[in-house]
């Protein structure tokens, strides 16, 4: 087990780019967009003319080859300046990339990765149902086989990117009675498919600058090559998927601290009641040493975890019994205590800020109702606690 971690200069540069570039780009259009509930569509299409959707993709690939440490470093980036941009560029690349990059053919990765990588296309990854959260792998879309065709129905719920993407990542059931164990397959399956229709849309307590979208398969007819992985093997893609993105949901999430923290001190030290700054109080700095305790030991934990997918590879016949255990616990726990900590993290930073705190459109009450889904999606931390516990249970710490 490595513990030393220490960021390359490139990895370094890297963070510095994408920080000057959020600062100035994307950070000036979030108060508008969180008030409009819009989709972000310019700095979004700025973001992928950066490369900034291909990030842990390799340069043969069209991604810029940075692995999941560098993904996790835009990630953490993002989440300092939005969660809504955190979550589209998330919703790509952990859920729609990986499946490509891991399970895919060459003929594959060369139709669907490269332009997702090279930001032409925006990617979705869909296997929420309404019946079926939780329990994911209980899916009631069907696909048919006809010959070597396949014809899938049903409704999936949801689903990040499902308005704005150009294909999407969709989990059916090949043999609904198998459910997880064979039954599921992973398809690829581009908008205007005949049959294809996108639903309604939610309305959400934070993100709002992110679609979450209803899909409606009826009778889609897909050839052989929307196969992603092996037939009946579509739970592995996705939890494959569900493990990196659980890794970057704490990046983000550390990212929100981060920028929660600064934001915290920054007011603390110019507020004055009693006479003096409330930083002078215990109270207060009690509560800044605990936000700041929780951001030291997640920036190990997250980058850990980075660093540790990075070393086993994009190759998943490849990984051992071992590693495959040690990898979905791992991400499991990042997710469980980034999410936990970053929601505990922002609620006292926003109890630092008083009154103000609760004002609409200060970003530490949009980063409130931003945060609190991270306990909920990619699996809610009720289901990581089940993964942990078993893991625990069956092999031991
Ligand atoms: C904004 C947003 C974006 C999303 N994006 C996507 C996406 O891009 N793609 C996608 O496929 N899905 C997406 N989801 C769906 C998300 O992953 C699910 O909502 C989540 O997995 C929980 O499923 P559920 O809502 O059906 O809750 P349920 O599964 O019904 O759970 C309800 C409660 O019961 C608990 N529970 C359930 N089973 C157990 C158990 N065995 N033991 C203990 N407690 C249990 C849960 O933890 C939860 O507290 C998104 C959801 C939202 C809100």
């Amino acid at each position: 087990m490595a513990i030393e971690f220490t960021f390359t200069a490139d990895q370094q540069a890297f963070r510095e780019a994408v920080r000057t570039f959020l600062k100035r780009q994307v950070a000036p259009i979030v108060p508008a967009m969180d008030e409009s509930e819009e989709f972000p569509a310019g700095t979004i299409r700025r973001m992928q003319m950066e490369g900034y959707f291909g990030v842990p993709v390799p340069e043969s690939y069209g991604g810029l080859g940075l692995g999941k440490v560098g993904y996790g470093i835009l990630l953490e980036e993002l989440g300092r300046v939005d969660a809504s941009h955190a979550s589209i560029v998330g919703a790509h690349t952990s859920l729609g990339t990986t499946p490509l990059l891991y399970y895919g053919t060459e003929a594959q990765k060369r139709r669907w990765l490269v332009p997702a990588a090279k930001g032409e296309r925006l990617l979705a990854f869909s296997l929420t149902e309404p019946g079926s959260g939780s329990d994911s792998g209980a899916v009631q879309t069907v696909a048919e086989a006809r010959g070597e065709h396949f014809v899938l129905t049903g409704t999936k719920i949801y689903v990040t990117n499902g308005r704005e993407a150009d294909t999407i990542v969709v989990m059916a059931g090949t043999n609904v009675k198998l459910g997880p164990n064979g039954g599921v397959t992973a398809f690829l399956v581009d908008k205007g498919t005949p049959g294809f229709t996108v639903g309604r849309c939610e309305k959400k307590m934070g993100l709002h600058g992110t679609s979450t979208a209803e899909l409606i398969l009826d009778h889609v007819e897909l050839g052989p090559e929307h196969v992603l992985g092996e037939v009946g093997k579509g739970f592995y893609v996705a939890m494959t998927a569900l493990d990196v993105g659980r890794v970057s949901l704490g990046a983000a999430s550390l990212g929100a601290m981060e920028a929660a923290l600064e934001g915290a001190i920054e007011f603390s030290k110019n507020r004055t009641q009693f006479g003096l700054p409330i930083s002078e109080y215990q109270a207060i700095q009690f509560k800044l040493a605990d936000i700041g305790m929780h951001v030291h030991a997640l920036r190990y934990l997250v980058y850990h975890a980075a660093a540790h997918q990075d070393r086993m590879g994009t190759e998943p016949t490849a990984w051992s019994r071992l590693d495959r255990s040690n990898k979905t616990r791992e991400s499991a726990v990042v997710k469980c205590l980034a999410s936990e900590w970053a929601t505990e993290a922002i609620d006292e930073a926003l109890q630092i800020h008083g009154g103000l705190g609760y004002i609409r459109g200060t970003p530490i009450e949009r980063a409130y109702r931003d945060a609190r889904i991270g306990e909920i999606f990619e699996g809610t931390n009720e289901i990581q606690r089940l993964v942990i516990a078993r893991d625990l249970i069956g092999r031991g710490l």
